[in-house]
């Protein structure tokens, strides 16, 4: 089949662009490199079924067709990042997401939004279901995001009830793995990189809050089982395994045999207290569970950021 991605040379971009090629599919990738990045798809120059073109989808979008899949997931993703590009940010979730869902609708594609566990907030759920509708700061600094995203669910629907788009709706918790951004700011590879260097790694506030790390194999997998779903309404894809940033911290030193110190600065606005998936929903329909624990995914990851840091 032949599919076509925005966001292919950001990190799940290009995993997902591996994953559909392994499969024996074609794949046009679309990127306006803002923080995407070439280097992410070198290894696929030269693949006749991989076609990469830079491009930006909050412009019209004229590539030839027709495709089976059209998968959406073009957006700056790390809050270092979409804090920097609020209007970009604003523009990949809303026109972004409309242009592509208008190439679905012209070859009669199926459509796969990447959204997001930022449009629970900061919940006051937890863990997160599907069905719980969030706490979101609609003009925080954070909203460029978690509102455009939450836009471009909605922009999903209606193009599922007006037009019958076979859509779906993945909303992805924390990721990590191979080819992120060594600089996004985001925490695994911010405590990476600072390791490798022998340097401090910088918790946020007091590290009580929360997050869960999902391996990008077992991300691309959800997405590649949703892709070929019925189910219309959002899926929580990551994995429910739950730590304190500040056990995090501790426990990166630990993995790396490092003694480096942890030094605390203050929380960011609007940063979630806490954020857990709930995936009875994605076990049910997509018969989908994490498999890849977390010293084996940060293994791989940190193998790959040794790569790129000058190691003490
Ligand atoms: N964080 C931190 N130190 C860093 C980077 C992030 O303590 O160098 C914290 C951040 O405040 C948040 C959590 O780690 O509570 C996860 O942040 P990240 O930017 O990775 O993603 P988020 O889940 O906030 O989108």
């Amino acid at each position: 089949m032949h599919h076509l991605i925005s966001g292919a040379a950001g990190f799940i971009g290009s995993h997902l662009c591996d994953r559909l090629l392994a499969d024996g599919h074609t794949v046009v990738a679309l990127d306006n490199l803002i923080t995407g990045s070439r280097k992410n798809l070198e290894h696929l120059a030269g693949n006749r079924n991989f076609q990469f073109l830079e491009y930006d989808v909050t412009r019209t979008i004229d590539v030839d067709g027709p495709f089976h899949h059209v998968w959406h997931l073009a957006s700056l993703a790390s809050p270092k990042d979409y804090l920097a590009h609020p209007i970009e940010t604003l523009e990949s979730g809303s026109t972004a997401t409309r242009n592509m869902l208008e190439v679905a609708r012209r070859y009669g594609a199926r459509f796969l939004l990447t959204s997001t566990s930022e449009c629970y907030g900061d919940p006051h759920v937890h863990p997160q279901p599907e069905t719980y509708w969030g706490n979101v700061n609609p003009v925080g600094v954070r909203s460029c995001y978690d509102e455009s995203k939450r836009y471009a669910e909605a922009m999903t629907m209606a193009y599922h009830r007006e037009y019958g788009v076979r859509t779906n709706i993945a909303r992805i918790f924390n990721t990590y793995g191979p080819r992120m951004a060594l600089k996004d700011g985001r925490v695994v590879p911010a405590f990476l990189d600072s390791a490798l260097r022998g340097e401090p790694l910088t918790v946020y506030g007091d590290g009580s809050q929360t997050r869960s790390f999902c391996y990008v194999s077992d991300m691309v997998d959800g997405l590649v089982r949703l892709a070929a779903s019925e189910e219309r309404y959002p899926v929580n894809l990551g994995n429910p395994a739950e730590l304190t940033i500040l056990e995090f911290a501790e426990w990166t030193r630990k993995f790396m045999g490092s003694d480096v110190e942890i030094v605390f600065e203050p929380l960011p606005q609007d940063d979630p207290q806490r954020r857990r998936p709930d995936i009875s929903k994605a076990k049910r329909v997509l018969d989908w569970a994490p498999k890849v624990k977390l010293e084996d995914g940060l293994r791989e990851t940190v193998e790959y950021f040794r790569t790129l840091v000058p190691v003490r």
